[in-house]
């Protein structure tokens, strides 16, 4: 198999590295402030790469698998987001292309592509994680509006969201996946109410949302009433596919390479680095992250010429989530007694002890424990991959 790149790809990547370096000169570094997020996201709108995953008719470049792979390849060694917009950009756009009627598109597609509002996802419920067939977020259609009450939790950043994409029960079919309806929720109307939840790493980043009697213009309803779940499944593959992480497990072997090249092997001699246990595991973990990637790029061609991505994001995001984390465990072997939980905000001391990577490194250790849960727990993706993948 020939994976050299071609004379169009190389010129590609040229163009990608001279974005980068013109927008960040002299080496500045990505440190992912609004400001830097702005200057980034105006860039890649200048070049129309911005909606990077987009069809063509929705504005999208149409790129080739091969350019996606580039990109984010690149990007990712720069420290810089493949694309600034997050669910809005990621998870709902794909839905509204293919379920949004053509008001819905025009309404909400260019907020989303010029990054004007944020957006956060309502499915999760206390009691309906796993099983999210089970929620009871109730909405009631009077006249031309639903009326929502009920309860969101593990709401990524609904503290910040404008809109949220949400899931509701509009009926109690004996099937519990036909009563659902897919809602786009404006999060400052009245009766909406945001909890913060702080999690092991220090960070608010979860909430819980309560909603009493929110109401919902009928034509903020994606589909028809009773096909949120069709809806919601096409989302959720979408999401999935996103989680593959090769390109962020990438630069963390190389970080890691590096850090461990300057700490002392467990017998006194020689660098960690070349230490046999940890150099053993290290290049296994490689190994695995070398399959994947051929993976992901097989399932983005497949999507390239006109697939969903379908059951096979399962398998990205279970074995993309196992990789991801292992490499933040290579990190916190690394940094030894300095991996130490530190957190300005409860200590109240605001300065760092052992290497500059070894606290950062330590909260994305932490931070990367719960990608094994969000988007459907491992089991849940096991499941899938036996049912959908291997027809068991
Ligand atoms: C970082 C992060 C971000 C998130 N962001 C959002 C968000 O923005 N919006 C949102 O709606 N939700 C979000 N979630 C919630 C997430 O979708 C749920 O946590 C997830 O679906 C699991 O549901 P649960 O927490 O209720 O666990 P449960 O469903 O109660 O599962 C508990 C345990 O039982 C296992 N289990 C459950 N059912 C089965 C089964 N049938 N077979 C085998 N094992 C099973 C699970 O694997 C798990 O280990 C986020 C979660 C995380 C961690």
């Amino acid at each position: 198999m020939d994976l050299s790149l071609s004379a169009d790809d190389l010129a590609f990547r040229a163009q990608v590295r001279e974005l980068i370096v013109e927008t960040f000169p002299d080496g500045e570094a990505y440190e992912g402030t609004s400001q830097h997020e702005a200057r980034w996201h105006a860039a890649m709108l200048a070049r129309g790469w911005a909606a990077n995953k987009w069809p063509v008719e929705f504005g999208g470049p149409g790129w080739t698998a091969t350019q996606h792979f580039i990109w984010e390849r690149e990007t990712t060694a720069a420290g810089l987001p493949s694309q600034v917009g997050g669910m809005g950009m990621g998870m709902l756009a794909p839905i509204l292309f293919a379920y949004g009627s053509p008001e819905q598109q025009a309404r909400f597609l260019p907020d989303i592509l010029h990054n004007r509002v944020r957006w956060c996802q309502g499915y999760s419920e206390p009691g309906a994680g796993s099983d999210l067939a089970s929620l009871r977020t109730r909405a009631v259609l009077q006249g031309d509006r639903y009326l929502v009450t009920g309860e969101k939790i593990w709401t990524s950043n609904a503290h910040q969201a404008d809109w949220m994409f949400c899931l509701t029960r509009t009926s109690d079919e004996p099937k519990k996946q036909a009563g659902i309806t897919f809602l786009l929720l404006d999060m400052h109307s009245p009766g909406v109410e945001v909890h913060p939840i702080v999690s092991i790493d220090g960070r608010h980043m979860f909430n819980r949302v309560t909603f009493d009697d929110v109401a919902v213009p009928l034509e903020n309803r994606v589909g028809r009433e009773g096909e949120g779940w069709t809806v919601a499944k096409g989302l959720l593959t979408h999401e999935r596919t996103g989680q593959a992480f090769v390109s962020l497990s990438l630069d963390l072997v190389r970080r890691i390479r590096e850090a461990a090249a300057g700490l002392p092997g467990s017998r006194g001699e020689g660098s960690l680095l070349h230490d046999p246990g940890f150099a053993a595991r290290l290049a296994w973990a490689e190994i695995e992250l070398e399959a994947l990637a051929m993976t992901e790029l097989r399932t983005l061609s497949e999507v390239e010429a006109g697939a969903a991505p379908g059951a096979q994001s399962s398998l990205l995001k279970l074995k993309g989530t196992d990789i991801v984390q292992r490499m933040t465990e290579f990190f916190v072997e690394c940094a030894g007694p300095y991996a130490a939980p530190w957190f300005p905000e409860i200590t109240g001391r605001p300065e760092t002890v052992g290497p500059d990577w070894a606290q950062p490194e330590t909260v994305r250790y932490l931070e990367g424990r719960a990608a094994s849960i969000a988007g459907g727990s491992d089991e849940i993706q096991r499941n899938i991959i036996a049912k959908h993948v291997l027809r068991l």
